[in-house]
């Protein structure tokens, strides 16, 4: 009889919080160090990325992937996923994430229970991406945070959070303005209020679920990130365990990248090269001040909590 080996869990590193905080970005510049593979928003991998026909971050559409077309034959067989199965696993993704963030905080367990079918296949997705790229880490950005909780102990992998927060003003006026887009990466526009009301209920739930635990769960600032990148990416590589002796920066805010695979996520995750990181502060210019001023109310006291005054 031979000796069982247990295979090392894989981790998944989940970069939670709401929506255009930069998570597409962080993905990124993750996916660089050497144990990390960055799958972008994996949870719109059935809609976007499939029924759509969307594009990887390589360029190439993502069923045809050089590394997404083994990952999906290793979890539903040589031919891939039939239009049913992804019609199916769309729909299981919505059911599970959508406007959740509120009940998070109070269902917890509920999530996981109601979603045993979608669990198994994220778990088994996870470990396809982990063993075809040979990294040992997941990065996925998918929000809102109810599907983060659909992570949380999946059979042979460990969940860390990184909660990745952003001045609300900044968010708010990234949703009023209208950003172009290709196809499934269009970005949609949200009044002020609401992103005000989703801001304040993805960041509580992102802490009501973990931060109670400091060994997976690290609270990052996005405006901190920006001025000093490396600070911040060791600080996450350490919270998943991974080296980070190699950074992918030249210089203190220029970063290198190369090419990703992400199945979903806002444009930015289609560019290389070199690429100099910058705080976008139009918001302190456009933003209206009426709007400024109710999402300044929306969202206070968190805002502060997080160092986000009234004085920028
Ligand atoms: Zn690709």
């Amino acid at each position: 009889m031979g000796v069982q080996v247990t295979p090392a869990p894989v981790i998944v590193l989940h970069i939670a919080g709401t929506g255009r905080s930069g998570s597409t970005l962080f993905g990124s510049l993750l996916g660089q160090l050497g144990d990390c593979f960055d799958v972008g928003e994996l949870g719109y991998l059935w809609d976007r990325g499939l029924r759509q026909d969307g594009r990887c971050g390589c360029g190439s559409p993502v069923r045809t992937c050089p590394v997404w077309q083994p990952i999906l034959r290793e979890v539903f067989g040589p031919a891939g996923p039939s239009e049913a199965e992804v019609a199916r696993l769309a729909v299981l993704h919505r059911a599970t994430a959508r406007g959740r963030d509120v009940a998070t905080l109070w269902l917890r367990g509920r999530i996981q229970s109601e979603s045993p079918e979608y669990r198994d296949i994220l778990a088994r997705l996870i470990r396809a991406a982990a063993s075809v790229s040979g990294r040992r880490v997941v990065v996925d950005s998918t929000k809102p945070v109810s599907y983060g909780r659909l992570l949380d102990d999946l059979p042979g992998i460990e969940l860390r959070v990184i909660h990745l927060v952003r001045d609300p003003r900044a968010v708010a006026w990234s949703w009023l303005r209208h950003k172009p887009g290709t196809g499934a990466d269009t970005m949609s526009t949200r009044p002020a209020l609401t992103t005000a009301i989703m801001w304040n209920l993805g960041n509580l739930a992102a802490m009501g679920s973990w931060a109670g635990d400091p060994r997976r769960y690290l609270l990052i600032r996005y405006e901190d990130l920006i001025g000093d990148p490396a600070r911040w990416l060791r600080a996450a590589a350490a919270l998943a365990g991974v080296d980070a002796d190699e950074l992918p920066l030249v210089g203190d805010s220029t970063v290198k990248m190369s090419p990703t695979h992400t199945v979903a996520g806002n444009v930015a995750r289609h560019q290389s090269g070199e690429i100099e990181l910058r705080l976008d502060t139009e918001w302190s210019r456009a933003l209206p001040r009426a709007q400024r001023v109710l999402v300044e109310c929306a969202t206070y006291p968190l805002r502060n909590r997080y160092g986000y005054g009234r004085a920028r």
